[in-house]
């Protein structure tokens, strides 16, 4: 028997990497190595100290039965001591931070605590497709803000129809962003809440890549750290890039009281939590030693000078950036992105990620991801070098 899919699954967007999956499988066929500078996943390993802390954890019997909902209180007192180290943020861990299985789960169950079928959720694009599939699955209708290059891949709050503004419930946010590198500023961040508050919007700061910097002296900024974030703001943070944690399916989010219930409720009568001993391991990340942070910090600058330098002997300019593992780069005059993905994955075997797989305003670029070693982002630059574009 062959089941018929629910609707809100059958109106998913047809799936734009599949053809660019078929390919790379053609290729691999053929070539020994396919270069895959399209997915963003860390390819070294957690830091020692906390697969350490994990098998200490994993022993002890007190964590082998189920966990608590909103997470064990420590795990929280982590969360909210780093937000005060790391951001000068003051927050309550008993009502202000709540754990998740990775900030995957929490955003796409944000939602369903928020959105009545008609609401709408102002959602970025180009963007992380959670965003939008959450707000449909629970109901909800997408206004899509397109992110340009000559507002720095800011949305502009002042081009949203005042009746959308007033219909909206949640406005998502993602700095330092993905797929653009882009980074908030504190005067962006002004003005979006003060646009939430004036429409009663849920602001939602999705900042797994606050930790991936490439200038100490320049580091992102969180959404908590301005005034009145609390009143309006949930802010979603993640062990997975900063600790190369992604399998570990940990992270948390913090802010508004009302906001991390309404999250608490729905996961409540949905997941039962995260393993403890992977909770005392995020424990032992968030205020162990930090030196796994800044080892990944210090290879990606390495990949990331690498690779820039590749791209400007070869011609092609990139968006400027101060964070993130990724490059976004624009597209040679006369293809799309999905023409020239598929051009260099069939003659270079380099993936990357064509840009209007994030949405149309991700057209006229693709994602390059560093989370390959120096030598294969030099070799895959090498490969390039010999195509004509
Ligand atoms: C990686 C990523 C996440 C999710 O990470 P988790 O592993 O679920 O914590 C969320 N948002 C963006 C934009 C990401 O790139």
């Amino acid at each position: 028997m062959e089941f018929d899919f629910a609707m809100r699954i059958k109106k998913l967007p047809p799936y734009l990497f599949a053809e660019i999956d078929r390919l790379k499988a053609e290729q691999t066929k053929k070539r020994v190595n396919v270069i895959d500078l399209g997915v963003g996943d860390p390819d070294t390993p957690t830091p020692s100290n906390i697969v350490e802390a994990l098998k200490k954890a994993a022993e002890k019997k007190e964590n082998h039965r189920y966990p608590s909902y909103m997470g064990m209180l420590k795990f929280r007192e982590a969360a909210a001591k780093w937000y005060k180290d790391r951001f000068g943020v003051e927050l309550d861990p008993v009502n202000e931070v709540i754990t998740l299985i990775g900030s995957k789960e929490g955003i796409a169950h944000l939602p369903w605590a928020f959105i009545n079928p008609g609401d709408i959720s102002l959602v970025p694009d180009p963007a992380y497709p959670v965003y939008a599939v959450a707000t449909k699955f629970a109901g909800g209708d997408v206004y899509k803000m397109p992110l340009k290059e000559k507002n720095g891949f800011l949305p502009d709050f002042a081009s949203i129809p005042e009746d959308i503004a007033k219909k909206a419930r949640i406005l998502f946010l993602n700095y330092p962003n993905n797929p653009t590198t882009a980074e908030a500023t504190e005067n962006f961040y002004k003005e979006a809440i003060d646009f939430a508050k004036k429409y009663e919007i849920l602001l939602v700061s999705d900042a797994p890549y606050t930790e991936i910097y490439y200038d100490p002296g320049k580091r992102p900024i969180s959404l908590m750290q301005i005034k009145g974030a609390k009143d309006v703001a949930i802010e979603f943070h993640s062990l997975s890039k900063t600790y190369n944690m992604t399998g570990w399916r940990i992270g948390f989010a913090v802010g508004n009281k009302s906001a991390v219930q309404g999250l608490g409720k729905i996961k409540t009568n949905v997941d039962s939590g995260v393993f403890q001993a992977i909770q005392e391991a995020g424990i032992e990340a968030l205020s162990g030693d930090q030196s796994g942070a800044e080892k990944n910090r210090e290879i990606y600058r390495e990949r990331r000078e690498a690779f820039i330098e590749g791209l400007e002997s070869i011609g092609l300019d990139y968006v400027k950036s101060n964070s993130t593992f990724y490059l976004w780069i624009k597209l040679p005059e006369g293809y799309s992105s999905i023409e020239f993905s598929r051009k260099i994955l069939e003659e270079a075997g380099v993936v990357v990620t064509p840009g209007v797989g994030f949405g149309e305003y991700g057209e006229g670029y693709f994602r390059v991801s560093l989370t390959q070693s120096t030598a294969l982002l030099k070799e895959a630059i090498d490969r390039l070098k010999n195509l004509r574009f």
